[in-house]
C-alpha cells in the first residue's frame, strides 16, 4: 500500500497532536474506595497524509486501539488535538456528526463476526444509516452489489447469510459494509489476525487495491512489525502509552534506532531469514516488565526504562523530546522521521562513552 506522490503536496488528512487519554475508575481498598486513573495514551503526535498508510505497531495494551477509538470518537480525548479532514474531532460534543461517521470507518478483526446472522448480506449492506448519500434502499442495494463484486464476491451473494461464508469472505463483506458510506479514512485494527496466511495475503492485497482505486487513507494497527512493514508507507512504534519512533517502513526495518523498535524487530525476524538484524541488536525479551499494559501513573520518564539495556539516569526522569533520525549520525544521512530516546542526546553519548 503505497501513498501517492500527490499526497506529499497536500496537507495531512489526519493530524494528531499531544494526544493524551486517561481513564478513571474506582479501586476498593480496605476501608474506602479510591480513584484509580490509568494513562492509556500520553502526548502522542503523528499525521497521516492523504492516500498514505501509517502503521501503528506495539504490544497489546500499548495504547494503539485507544488511539483508534479516540479518532473514531467513541473515546473522548483527555487533552491534545485531533483533526481529520475538515473535522475538529476534539471539538465534538456528546454526539459525533453523521458526516464524520461516514468519513472515517473501522475494520477490525471482529468485524467479520459482527455481521448480523439473521440478516442477508443485502439487508446488512442496505441499512440506511450506512449510506452517506441519502439514497433509497433499492439504490443502495444496487451499489452494494457493485461493492461486493469489487471486494471479490458476487452480486448474488446479496441473498445469502453471513454464516454461509468463510472467515475471509465475511471480512470482505465487512469491508464492503465499511465502504458503503464512501469513507476517506479507514482504521484497520488487526484486520487479518486469526486468518491463515493465504487468506491474510488475499485480504491485504484487496485492501491495497481498494486504496489505490478509491484514494483511501489507512491507519493500520497491528502488533506484527514484520507484516506491517509490507503494507505501511511509514510506521509509528508504540510502547506503554507512548509513541517512541516514527519513520518510513524500510528505514524502520533497515535501521531501527529506538531500543524497543530493535527488540520488536529482533523478535519478529528469524535471524537466518533476516541478516539485517545483527546479534548485538537483539535485546532480551525475557526481561520482566513490571509496568503492566496500562500504567496507573503517568510515565514521566521513558516507559522502556525497566527493559532497556542502555538506560541511564535521565531515562527515568524525563521523556525524550523527538529527535530527527537524520541528525543522529552519519550512518543514514537520508533518514526521515523521529525517535524519542535519550541515547542520542549529548548526555546519552557521554554515558555510552
Ligand atoms: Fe533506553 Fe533511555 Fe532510550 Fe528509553 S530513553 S530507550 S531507557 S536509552
Amino acid at each position: 500500500m503505497t501513498g501517492s506522490s500527490a499526497a506529499e503536496l497536500e496537507p495531512a488528512l489526519v493530524e494528531v497532536n499531544d494526544l493524551t487519554v486517561t481513564f478513571a475508575g474506582t479501586r476498593w481498598g480496605w476501608l474506602s474506595p479510591s480513584v484509580n486513573k490509568t494513562w492509556a495514551v500520553q502526548e502522542a503526535s503523528f499525521h497521516v497524509d492523504a492516500g498514505e498508510t501509517l502503521g501503528l505497531v506495539g504490544e497489546s495494551g500499548s495504547g494503539k486501539s485507544t488511539i483508534a477509538r479516540t479518532l473514531l470518537r467513541t473515546i473522548k480525548p483527555t487533552s491534545g488535538s485531533i483533526r481529520v479532514g475538515e473535522f475538529d474531532v476534539t471539538g465534538f460534543g456528546r454526539s459525533v456528526p453523521r458526516a464524520y461517521r461516514h468519513f472515517i470507518q473501522l475494520i477490525m478483526q471482529e468485524s467479520a463476526g459482527s455481521l448480523n446472522p439473521s440478516m442477508t448480506v443485502g439487508q446488512i449492506l442496505s441499512q440506511p444509516r450506512l449510506s452517506s448519500r441519502g439514497e433509497s434502499a433499492q439504490r443502495q442495494l444496487d451499489r452494494a452489489g457493485n461493492l461486493l463484486v469489487r471486494v471479490g464476491l458476487r452480486r448474488r451473494d446479496l441473498q445469502h447469510y453471513p454464516h454461509e461464508y468463510s472467515g475471509g469472505q465475511r471480512q470482505r463483506i465487512a469491508i464492503a459494509r465499511a465502504l458503503i458510506g464512501d469513507p476517506k479514512v479507514l482504521i484497520l485494527d488487526e484486520p487479518v489476525s486469526n486468518m491463515d496466511v493465504p487468506t491474510q495475503n488475499q485480504v491485504i492485497n484487496l485492501l491495497g487495491e481498494l486504496q489505490a482505486d478509491l484514494g483511501l487513507t489507512y491507519l493500520f494497527i497491528a502488533h506484527d512489525l514484520a507484516m506491517v512493514r509490507h503494507v505501511a508507507d511509514r510506521i509509528a512504534v508504540m510502547y506503554h502509552s507512548r509513541i517512541v519512533e516514527i519513520a518510513p517502513s524500510d528505514q524502520i526495518h533497515d535501521n531501527p534506532r529506538h531500543p524497543y523498535t530493535q527488540l520488536l524487530l529482533s523478535t519478529a525476524a528469524r535471524p537466518e531469514q533476516d541478516p539485517v538484524i545483527e546479534p548485538e541488536r537483539r535485546l532480551d525479551l525475557s526481561t520482566d516488565d513490571d509496568l503492566g499494559p496500562w500504567s496507573s501513573v503517568p510515565h514521566y520518564g521513558c516507559p522502556f526504562v525497566t527493559r532497556c539495556p542502555h538506560a541511564f539516569e535521565s531515562c527515568s526522569s524525563s521523556f525524550p523530546e523527538p529527535l530527527a533520525r537524520a541528525g543522529l549520525d552519519d550512518a543514514e544521512p537520508d533518514a526521515e522521521g523521529v525517535v524519542m530516546c535519550h541515547l542520542f542526546t549529548e548526555a546519552g553519548r557521554a554515558t555510552a562513552g
